[in-house]
Formats: C-alpha cells, sequence, structure tokens
C-alpha cells in the first residue's frame, strides 16, 4: 500500500492491481472480462482495506496442539453505493462473510452530476462498528459525503471508502468534510470532465459490470 499526495488516500500498487486496471480501463475488454478484473481487483483493494481492524485472541487446536490465535474482531457493515458500488459487494462479500449489509440508492443527475438519495435501508451500526463504502468510481464524491452525512450521528469505529479509481476533486471534497475517512483506491485519475466523469478513468463502471449501456 503506496501513501499519496492526498493524507486521506491509499494507493494499492499490487501487480495483479496494476494488470487488472488496464483491462478495465481498455475499452475493448468485454463483459466477462470486465467482470473478472473487477472481481480481482476489488479483492485486493479489500485485503489493503482491512488493514488495522481489531483481533481477538481465540482458542484453537492444531492437528499438533492447542493454542490460541489471532482472530479478526470487528464488525463490519459494507455499504455499496447503487449501482456501481454493488459490483464490489461480491468481492468484500467473500472476504468478509459474516459483514451485514447496508443499501444506499443514490441517483446521479446527467447534467449536473448532483446526487439524489432514493433508496436507504442500513443495519445498526455502532462505536464498534468498521464501515466501508464501496463505490468504484470517486468522482466529485457528491454521493458518498451524502451517505457520510447520514452516518454523521451514529458514530460508527471507522469509515472507510473503496473505490478502484479517484478523481482528486473527489478525494479533496471528502477529505474537507470528514478528514478521519481514509480512501483505498488502485488509481488517482486527472481530472474529470464537463459531466463529472473521470478522465482518463474507465467510462461508465455500472454499465460495463452489469453489461447495461
Ligand atoms: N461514475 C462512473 O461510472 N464513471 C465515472 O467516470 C464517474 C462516475
Amino acid at each position: 500500500m503506496t501513501p499519496t499526495d492526498f493524507p486521506n488516500t491509499f494507493l494499492v500498487k499490487h501487480p495483479f492491481v496494476v494488470d487488472s486496471l488496464t483491462h478495465l480501463r481498455n475499452k475493448a475488454t468485454e463483459l466477462g472480462k470486465f467482470r473478472r478484473h473487477s472481481d480481482q481487483i476489488c479483492n485486493f483493494l479489500f485485503a489493503e482495506a482491512i488493514r488495522g481492524l481489531d483481533f481477538k485472541q481465540v482458542q484453537i487446536e492444531t492437528p499438533m496442539e492447542k493454542m490460541q490465535s489471532p482472530k479478526l474482531a470487528d464488525e463490519t457493515v459494507i455499504i455499496p453505493v447503487l449501482r456501481a458500488g454493488l459490483a464490489m459487494l461480491y468481492g468484500a462479500m467473500k472476504l468478509l462473510p459474516k459483514s451485514k449489509i447496508g443499501f444506499v440508492g443514490m441517483q446521479r443527475d446527467e447534467e449536473t452530476a448532483i446526487a439524489s438519495e432514493y433508496y436507504w435501508k442500513v443495519p445498526k451500526i455502532t462505536s464498534q462498528t468498521v464501515v466501508i463504502v464501496t463505490d468504484p468510481m470517486l468522482a466529485t464524491g457528491g454521493s458518498i459525503l451524502h451517505l457520510l452525512d447520514h452516518l454523521k450521528d451514529v458514530k460508527a469505529k471507522t469509515i472507510r471508502v473503496v473505490c478502484v479509481v479517484a478523481a482528486p476533486e473527489g478525494i479533496e471534497n471528502i477529505h474537507k468534510h470528514y478528514p478521519n475517512v481514509k480512501i483505498f483506491t488502485a488509481a488517482i485519475d486527472r481530472e474529470l470532465n464537463s459531466k463529472k466523469y473521470i478522465l482518463p478513468g474507465i467510462g461508465d463502471y455500472g454499465d460495463r459490470y452489469f453489461g447495461t449501456e
């Protein structure tokens, strides 16, 4: 994991991540291959994002003898920002099978890029809960900020955002309002275009992962 110029953001630079990102960026990559590389990249991103979670010692027995061994202790809630965040959910659930899942539906106005909420169903969050928000393309950060505003009063133990590509604008926006929220990403891209798509980016991640136009 590599620190970046942004104090809240960490780059995951594993060779598999770097390679998969090229396949995801390439517009010639077809649906099946896009999904495979998306799932692969997400495994590595989540593996980094759960660093620093707490462990508890449990008693186990190897085939040879009894021992105390550390086991992940934190309770996790994963919140995919619909729809594209769902593409990252399967990878997250594989790594953290006991996680509870919250659903937040945000719609981005294609003209203004302003996010509005149309669905909210999130499990109980306490001071023991690690919240992992998934959104593959962190563009303006508007949807995630909206979500973080909702979570302000419940005071989770920590909140982490996992994305595949982030734009500097989105990273700065989140840091300005929520400096304690850490972002894990495979790339920080150059800029947003006038429609708030990331350049060079991946295109519309949800369309490419789910096969819609
Ligand atoms: N959402 C996407 O899917 N792609 C972008 O570039 C920005 C937001």
